[in-house]
């Protein structure tokens, strides 16, 4: 792994692909134990969830399991706008439902808190909020996720989903910026 240029911006390696790898799998058997009774939905929050909500839900294992693709968007470049906008893609009922949202990162945590206060008017049984990368120094709201695979300071990330301008999502590691 080596430093990279994406968009003009240099970013250096941070995360690698054996250690995602291993926190998948320690997730994935903590949602295994406590999903084992239900028959659940997964909600992959697009864009940045994908590639790692393509490699939790197949080491879950679960073939009762449903996965619907969502989409929020509060960012852009590298720097949050604060606001947040509708979920889209919803089409499965969940009323009643074990639900369980897969998300690349919690920032300000304002994108997931909105998402699950939607989801609650929708009167599912539960509500899990699964996060590959935590910033809670940036948070502004109380929002905790209940699994999180790694809490990081906060610098921009990409790699693993996560883009920079829309690039950068094919990169196996996690990459971060590089500081002066
Ligand atoms: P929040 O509402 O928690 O501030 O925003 C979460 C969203 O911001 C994430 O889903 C992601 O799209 C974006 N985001 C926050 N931090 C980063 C980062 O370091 N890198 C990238 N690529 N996106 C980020």
């Amino acid at each position: 792994m080596d430093r990279i240029i994406v968009e003009g911006l240099p970013f250096v390696p941070y995360i690698t692909h054996e250690r995602i790898e291993a926190e998948v799998e320690r997730i994935a058997s903590r949602l295994r134990e406590d999903l084992k009774e239900s028959q659940p939905i997964f909600l992959c929050v697009l864009n940045g969830a994908f590639v790692f909500a393509a490699d939790l839900i197949r080491e879950i294992g679960l073939t009762d399991s449903k996965i619907q693709f969502v989409k929020y968007s509060s960012y852009e470049g590298t720097s949050t706008t604060g606001t947040v906008k509708q979920i889209l893609g919803l089409n499965e009922d969940v009323e009643g439902k074990d639900i369980v949202i897969i998300e690349d990162i919690v920032d300000t945590g304002l994108t997931a808190e909105k998402m699950i206060a939607d989801l609650k008017k929708k009167n599912p049984r539960s509500v899990r909020f699964v996060t590959l990368l935590h910033k809670p120094d940036n948070a502004r709201s109380d929002f905790k996720p209940d699994y999180v695979a790694f809490t990081i300071p906060p610098k921009f990330i990409i790699g693993y989903g996560l883009d920079l301008d829309g690039k950068a999502r094919n990169l196996r590691d996690i990459y971060v910026i590089e500081e002066e």
